[in-house]
């Protein structure tokens, strides 16, 4: 009999995770606040619950996948959530990318009843969700990461056990200091390109090869070029990450002065209205400042 997955939030990332644990042989039981992508998986075979207790009720692992460490409080450990479903034995994933801390405050209250809990947030963007590519970052105990593994691999290629529970998170913030400020840089290169008379995408090719090239160069140089800012990762997503980062680079006395700046600039982004656009826009917030666009052809 196929194994019985919860799984609680169905965005952009959920969704496709979820349709590749369906396609790979698990049963999914799923819930989201927004009733719409519970009653599409529904019509392709998911079991819909009506609350995150629902979606774990029974189930020896339930994954969510929410936006920050207030959804992931409310869903696991509050009324009628993932934890009150959660049988002692049972694991909670939570896939999401949230403050260490958090991980930390929700790992302990799971142990308190005997569940077990990582935090595996993941990177690879929308299009990695939809391969199964996702590259997965876990916290928590050795034994729990081994009988999660293959689960994780079906959503995931590269899955990796970085430390106890928080890890995860703290790996993820990492990650996102590096995108963050890979974005930001790339958008200065193509706007002094453009500002020089020089064709940005010819930039682009010229040096995408050599050791400026980057994953991040390669999925966001094509989309702003293509000036298509539709997300992908939300401006008020990687907001959020960078507050993260920088909350705790301040409790461990760890001054970030590039993550700082990068954070005031999506901030301002926020504030014209682009906290849905893709974080390629970072490009229009260095675009303003030069008073250019860039475009194919310089
Ligand atoms: P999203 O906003 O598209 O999806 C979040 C989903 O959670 C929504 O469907 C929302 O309705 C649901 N939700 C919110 N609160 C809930 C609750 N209490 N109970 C049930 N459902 C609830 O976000 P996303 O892009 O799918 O991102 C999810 C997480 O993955 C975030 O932490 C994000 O930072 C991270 N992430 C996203 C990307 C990306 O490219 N989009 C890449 C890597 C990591």
């Amino acid at each position: 009999m196929a194994e019985q997955i919860g799984f609680v939030g169905l965005g952009i990332m959920g969704k496709p995770m979820a349709r590749n644990l369906m396609a790979a042989g698990y049963a999914l039981t799923v819930y989201d606040i927004v009733g719409e992508p519970v009653e599409e998986l529904a019509t392709e075979g998911a079991a819909a619950a009506s609350s995150p207790r629902g979606a774990a009720d029974g189930n020896a692992k339930t994954i969510t996948m929410l936006p920050d460490s207030a959804d992931s409080e409310r869903a696991i450990l509050g009324p009628d959530g993932v934890l009150e479903g959660a049988a002692p034995g049972s694991v909670i994933i939570d896939m999401s990318s949230i403050a260490p801390s958090m991980s930390q405050k929700i790992g302990a209250a799971c142990s308190d009843k005997g569940v077990e809990f990582l935090d595996a947030p993941v990177s690879g963007g929308e299009p990695g969700a939809i391969a199964g590519t996702l590259a997965i970052m876990v916290g928590g105990k050795q034994s729990v990461f081994d009988a999660c593994a293959p689960l994780l691999q079906v959503v995931g290629g590269n899955v990796v056990l970085t430390g106890d529970v928080g890890a995860g998170n703290i790996t993820k913030l990492a990650n996102q200091i590096i995108v963050a400020a890979n974005i930001e840089a790339l958008s200065e290169a193509l706007v002094l390109a453009q500002k020089a008379g020089v064709d940005p995408e010819r930039v682009f090719n010229a040096i995408r090869g050599g050791l400026a090239g980057s994953a991040v160069m390669e999925a966001k140089g094509p989309m702003m070029l293509n000036r298509n800012f539709q997300a992908g990762f939300r401006i008020r997503l990687h907001q959020k990450d960078l507050r993260n980062v920088l909350q705790t680079a301040g409790e461990l006395s760890v001054p970030l002065p590039v993550t700082a700046l990068v954070q005031q600039m999506l901030g301002s982004l926020v504030n014209d209205g682009e906290q849905e656009s893709d974080h390629a826009a970072i490009l229009h917030f260095v675009e303003k400042l030069a008073g250019v666009e860039v475009q194919r052809g310089g």
